[in-house]
Order: C-alpha cells, then structure tokens, then sequence
C-alpha cells in the first residue's frame, strides 16, 4: 500500500515536471524585432527600451522573442519561424527585403510598425508598401518631441480594448499624414492625437489637422503605432497595455 503511493506520488511528481520543463522549452509563438544602431540616437533608445520591454514580456507570456539588426533576416526562409514581425524604427532597404516582408504579410503574417517604420516620401519608391499603411505619407511633424493627449477612437478593437477613452502619452515627436490614412476605407484608426494640443511644438509645429497616431489596415495583420522616439514612451502603463495587447492580437 505504502509502495503503491510513493509510486503513485512519484509518477506525480514527474509529470508535474515533465509539464513545466515542456512549457519552458516550447514557446507558444515567436516575434522577431528588427532595429538599427545606425539611425538617430533618439531612435535607438526607443529600440532599446522596446527590447527590455517585449523580452520581459516574452518571459511572462511564455512566448520567443528574438532580435536582429541584421535586415537580411527578413526572407521567406526565415519568416517562416515568426507569427510577429516588429519594426523598431527602421525599415527593408534592398529590393529582396522588401519583397519577403510582402510575401509574409499577403501569406497572413503579423507586423508591428513603430514611428520611423512608417516614415514614406517621394523617395521611398515602394507603392505597395504606402498601399499596405492605408496610403498614409508622411507630412509633418512637431519639434521638439512632447507628451500629448491621445483620444482613443476605439477601444472595440483587440489592441486597444485596455485603453481609456483618452489619456496623455509619453513624450513623442508626433507625425502628421497626407494622405490621411483615416480617409482610406479599409483602415480601422484606433488612437489619434486630441486637436486640443495644437499648437504642438516650437520648431516645428503642428498647428491643426486630423492626425491618426495608431490604425491598422484590415486588409493585412498589421498594426501602426507612431510613438517611438526617446527613451520616455515605455513611461506610461496606460499606454503599454497596447504595446502588450498589439502583439498578443497578431500572434492568435
Ligand atoms: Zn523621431
């Protein structure tokens, strides 16, 4: 009888284990972030700070997060071991990159584009990636970067549903789009910046406008969040709930 139990609790016990060594060597998806140490130094600290961020967070949700500022990586072969990619800040610079990014993304992967990620002028000469933002240019910006009063449009969506109706972010240098993204029917905007900042800025200012700040084209598993410049965005627990619920949307 004693036998019986001891082998009984032992068998316990090594499931017990077995479940737990399981869980920590299997993550239940992986996320790969590209960034770059060669652009504005503002820009690195943002990187920076999104990289504790989403490792500490990997760790607790039991997900894999990896890191490259190695944009090679971004092809088919490799892409095939991500649901998320996370651009902190810069983005593809050869033709090859940029081809596997939209095969990922037309194939039904994920990405998280913060601020520079979206920067696109005359010169960027990449139509289908303009398309994929929902057509949005970069127009203007405020100098230099400040807090602002977010309103969020909507808190139905997966990504936002943590937010509150509005609420100050971080210090940001905030972009300005034109087009406006919001005037493209398959995109949802989620945040915008409130009106009631403008004047926003010394250098430069930007004086009126509807500015989206966070949208998603529903036509691709994408979310574009314009904060990203300093070392500040990370401050705000409010607004980290959507850096957090971005991700675990996409993964699903
Ligand atoms: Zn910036």
């Amino acid at each position: 009888m004693v036998k019986n139990i001891l082998k009984l609790t032992f068998f316990l016990f090594a499931l017990l284990l077995f479940k737990f060594s399981a869980f920590g060597q299997t993550p239940k998806f992986r996320v790969l972030a590209f960034y770059s140490t060669k652009v504005e130094s503002d820009h690195i600290d943002f990187a920076k700070g999104a990289i504790a961020f989403y490792t500490k967070m990997a760790a607790e949700k039991g997900f894999a997060f990896d890191t490259t500022q190695n944009w090679d990586k971004l092809n088919t072969e490799n892409l095939k071991n991500y649901k998320v990619v996370i651009w902190l800040n810069d983005f593809p610079h050869t033709d090859a990159q940029k081809q596997d990014f939209e095969k990922y993304m037309k194939g039904g992967g994920g990405w998280i584009g913060f601020h520079v990620a979206g920067y696109n002028d005359k010169y960027t000469n990449w139509p289908w990636y303009v398309s994929f933002l929902g057509g949005a240019v970069f127009y203007n910006n405020n100098w230099p970067p400040l807090p602002a009063k977010l309103i969020v449009d909507d808190n139905t969506h997966p990504a936002t549903k943590r937010l509150p109706k509005s609420y100050i972010a971080p210090i940001n240098e905030w972009y300005g789009w034109k087009p406006d993204p919001r005037d493209n029917k398959d995109v949802r905007v989620l945040v915008t910046l409130a009106p009631s900042n403008y004047p926003l800025g010394k250098k430069n200012i930007i004086s009126d406008g509807d500015i989206p700040v966070v949208w998603t084209n529903t036509k691709y598993k994408m979310i574009y969040m314009n904060m990203g410049h300093g070392d500040q965005i990370f401050d705000s627990s409010t607004q980290n709930k959507m850096f957090e619920d971005a991700v675990l949307w996409l993964a699903k």
